[in-house]
């Protein structure tokens, strides 16, 4: 079997024109949907990240900022930002990029976000929306690996889900979010014993972990569609050679350009069993940006809807 591609560009892309005809509706009325991300400290990979949510900001015609903060920065310091970015009626969404320099008291940090400019969706109370079946911001990731299985067309419900990792940003959410459509969902993390047992019981498979190629064939059901969140850096050919087992082709990208980036689930296993899978890079990443952009938009709406109805 050769798994089917599941392209984060073209599921991107569908996700961001109907966006464009929300902005578009919304421009009209004089509103246009601003977001600020703050960056503390000196994170190569974070800075990458932040510029790509700035540059999906302009591409959907949403204005955004990128507040720069030194590494030194206090969580008081950072709290303080926050509520001024909370009291700016312009600004639409505020997300706080981690991780944050070890000094920093993340959860303080986000507890400190309005919770209706939460465009991460990690607050407690969006946290409790999502956990109650109440509207309220996602988690973009989780968001995005269920707006690729539905515009896949590949069903949720009565299948068995099985979520590798417990994180808040992912492994928790899907999890809520496939079992609010009705699958049955087990979730599995650094302690589950019996992995490769558990995982291949699933239909639909999502690898969360950080960790390269973990989820290798005998992880995986025939048929299953694959969900590869992971985001694993390789920068030595050892580890390369680890990871792939037809290594050539990104043994010649690490030569050119330092670096080969590859998922939580083994690539050339994936493609030979499962029945539907994500790329990496090319799959949830770039989901992650659309519904970062999503949830930007929705909490445009929403505010000024909430103002019109105190005023
Ligand atoms: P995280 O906070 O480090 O969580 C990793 C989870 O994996 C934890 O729950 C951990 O279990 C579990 N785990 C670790 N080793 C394991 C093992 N050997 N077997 C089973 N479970 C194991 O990471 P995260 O933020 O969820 O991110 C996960 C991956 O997704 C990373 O590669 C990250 O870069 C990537 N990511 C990608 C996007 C995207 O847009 N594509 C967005 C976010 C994250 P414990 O809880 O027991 O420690």
């Amino acid at each position: 079997m050769t798994a089917r591609i599941l392209s984060g560009a073209e599921i991107a892309r569908q996700t961001s024109s109907q966006l464009e005809h929300e902005v578009a509706i919304l421009k009209s009325a004089g509103i246009t949907p601003g977001l600020v991300a703050i960056l503390v400290g000196e994170n190569p990979a974070s800075r990458i990240y932040v510029r790509r949510k700035t540059e999906a900001c302009a591409a959907l015609g949403l204005s955004s900022e990128i507040i720069e903060l030194p590494a030194e920065t206090t969580t008081m310091k950072l709290v303080k930002v926050i509520q001024e970015l909370n009291a700016r009626d312009q600004i639409d969404g505020i997300l706080v990029q981690l991780p944050l320099p070890s000094h920093v008291n993340a959860k303080e940090a986000l507890l400190a976000i309005d919770p209706a400019k939460d465009v991460d969706g990690l607050h407690p109370v969006n946290v409790g929306n999502l956990v109650t079946g109440r509207p309220g911001m996602v988690p973009c990731t989780a968001a995005g690996i269920i707006e690729i299985l539905t515009r896949s067309g590949i069903p949720i419900e009565g299948t068995h889900a099985v979520v590798v990792g417990r994180s808040e940003m992912v492994g928790k959410p899907v999890a809520l979010l496939l079992l609010q459509r009705n699958a049955t969902v087990t979730i599995c993390h650094s302690r589950t014993e019996r992995l490769p047992s558990l995982a291949s019981q699933a239909d639909i498979l999502i690898a969360a972990i950080g960790k390269p190629s973990l989820i290798r064939w005998d992880y995986i059901k025939e048929g299953a569609t694959v969900i590869d969140v992971g985001m694993n850096r390789l920068t030595r050919e050892d580890e390369v050679r680890a990871a792939f087992h037809e290594p050539e082709e990104a043994l010649e990208k690490l030569a050119t350009k330092g670096s080969v980036l590859i998922g939580d689930v083994q690539p050339e296993d994936a493609r030979d069993k499962a029945g539907a899978v994500t790329p990496v890079p090319g799959g949830v990443g770039l989901l992650t940006v659309a519904m970062l952009m999503a949830n930007t938009v929705r909490a445009a709406r929403l505010r000024r809807r909430a103002a019109r109805t105190a005023g």
